[in-house]
């Protein structure tokens, strides 16, 4: 008899949401997290009173993770309390125009006819067409397994409204926001978003430009910080049983005639399970923890093709004062050109930022517990390279810190400068060295068309009996609500197959 039904190889949202659903329908579980903290990506720090986000900073589409809760006999607002950020965002223009986005359509439209009359009543029919779209996509393509052209087709026969959204699926972010917005400002209060799935405006799908509208479905924020969504993911997983150790990483997955048997730890203890979960990067996961002799070699090929995703540096500031911000979001955002054009002669050339564009977190706005008395927290991510230009990060980080304190002053942020009194900076190279991001990809995998649904790796792998993916790394890629709803998916999965 095998050790444990499932091993789980990572608490990220997608490892847990999986543990905990399997465990809740009986199965003997075990996940496995190598840091800590638990929650990877989603999750919480302190420094001297102050609470940090590591990562994500906000939850919008929640639908997915509702429905994960309701697996588990309870509700999200029950475990979790969720405040509603409104205004969903402020942006500062790269002219210094400060632009304010609440939450209700008719103050948006509001916003932007302040710039543009006619983008402000072109809003309302992106926001029809991406509203329309964002409803399809919740009858199953987000939350179903796409591990081939046959789960595809059953996405869309079951959602043929699928069908009148195409050109999303055709075209660029940038193509379909120049559709709908003549004013360059206007475009640039949404250019930033692209980034939420880690590519520029000209490279991120046409699908998520539905990120321009989807803010107004609402935006919430977990009192207690991000972590609070994995530790009640966790602590309804250990009501049903499910084991959860830290500070145990996984070094090996053990396969015999292309079938998982167990996993080895770094202490070389072996564990035996007949299925496991990977919460992990695919390409760590198969090259490296399984080894490709184990693949076919189309398999090899595959894996070894995907990119991984952009990284982000993450400053964050501890200070005693309010900072004179006006949302939970504020966006230091540029034309998409600069974007486009970041992406292109700096990140990928492995150059500095100067003049980033960015977002900065007030997460004290919406929970003041996560700081002292009168103090504030602030989370500033910005994109950056992993590997510098003729340096690292480890030489740069301390000045880059400062230089960024100095540029969030003059840019967003009037007196921080004078009220700093934690400062820390996360990189792309702690992300690799904190969580085992290879690269210190934030999102796993690159996230352009060449590595969408049914070409992202498969949640039910082909290679490996017994294997199965939740996280960032399969469809339908990063996020605090699709990774959660991946290991639902990756959790039918098991049932169905084991
Ligand atoms: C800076 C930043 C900002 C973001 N902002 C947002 C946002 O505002 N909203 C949003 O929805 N999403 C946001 N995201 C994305 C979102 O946080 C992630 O996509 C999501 O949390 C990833 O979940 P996951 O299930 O893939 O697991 P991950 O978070 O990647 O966790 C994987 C876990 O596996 C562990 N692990 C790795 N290797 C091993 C091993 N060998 N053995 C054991 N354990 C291992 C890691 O320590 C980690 O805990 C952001 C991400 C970052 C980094």
């Amino acid at each position: 008899m095998p050790d444990y039904d499932v091993i789980v190889i990572g608490a990220g949202g997608g490892g847990l949401s999986s543990g905990a659903i399997l465990a809740k329908e009986g199965r003997k579980v075990l996940v496995l997290e190598q840091s800590d903290l638990i929650g990877g990506c989603c999750s919480t720090f302190e420094r001297e009173g102050y609470e940090f986000d590591v990562g994500a900073s906000i939850v919008e589409v929640i639908g997915s993770i509702e429905n994960v809760f309701e697996r588990l006999g309870t509700t999200f607002q029950k475990e979790v309390d969720l405040v509603t950020c409104d205004p969903v965002y402020s942006c500062v223009l790269r002219d210094g125009t400060k632009v304010t986005v609440p939450h209700s359509m008719e103050g948006t439209v509001e916003a932007l006819s302040r710039i543009s009359e006619q983008d402000g009543k072109n809003y309302r029919n992106f926001a029809d067409y991406t509203g329309g779209f964002l409803a399809e996509t919740q009858k199953g393509f987000f939350s179903s397994a796409l591990n081939g052209l046959g789960d595809f087709l059953r996405v869309f026969r079951a959602s043929p409204g699928l069908l009148n959204y195409q050109d999303l699926f055709t075209s660029s972010y940038q193509d379909v926001l120049r559709k709908y917005f003549k004013s360059a400002q206007v475009q640039e209060t949404m250019s930033f978003q692209s980034w939420y799935v880690g590519l520029p405006p000209e490279l991120a799908p046409g699908v998520f430009s539905i990120l321009g509208y989807t803010e107004h479905e609402g935006v919430w924020y977990p009192r207690g910080g991000m972590v609070a969504i994995p530790q009640a993911l966790a602590s309804c997983g250990e009501r049903h049983g499910m084991e959860l150790r830290t500070g145990s990483r996984v070094r090996k997955v053990l396969v015999r005639d292309r079938r998982v048997q167990g996993v080895v730890l770094d202490d070389g203890s072996e564990i035996t399970t007949r299925a496991v979960v990977s919460n992990i990067n695919a390409k760590t996961l198969y090259l490296d923890l399984i080894g490709e002799e184990h693949l076919h070699p189309l398999a090899r090929y595959g894996i070894k093709s995907y990119s991984p995703s952009v990284s982000a540096i993450m400053v964050c500031l501890g200070v005693d004062y309010e900072p004179p911000l006006d949302a939970h979001h504020t966006i230091i955002t540029a034309p998409y050109e600069e974007m486009n054009d970041y992406w292109w002669n700096r990140l990928q050339k492995g150059l500095l930022p100067k003049e980033q564009f960015g977002l900065v977190c007030w997460a004290t706005k919406s929970d003041p517990s996560l700081a002292p008395e009168g103090c504030h927290a602030i989370n500033v991510i910005l994109m950056g390279p992993h590997a510098l230009s003729g340096t690292d990060w480890d030489r740069e980080k301390e000045r880059f810190l400062e230089d960024s304190i100095e540029y969030l002053t003059r840019k967003a942020v009037p007196g921080l400068s004078d009220h700093v009194k934690v400062a820390e900076i996360i990189t792309p190279l702690d992300y690799e060295r904190r969580l085992l991001h290879p690269g210190g990809a934030i999102y796993g995998l690159q996230q352009d068309l060449s590595a969408q649904t049914v070409l992202r790796p498969r949640s039910k792998s082909k290679s490996i009996a017994g294997l199965y993916l939740a996280g960032a790394s399969t469809h339908p890629g990063g996020g605090v609500p699709t990774t959660i709803g991946s290991g639902m998916v990756a959790a039918d999965l098991v049932n169905k197959y084991e």
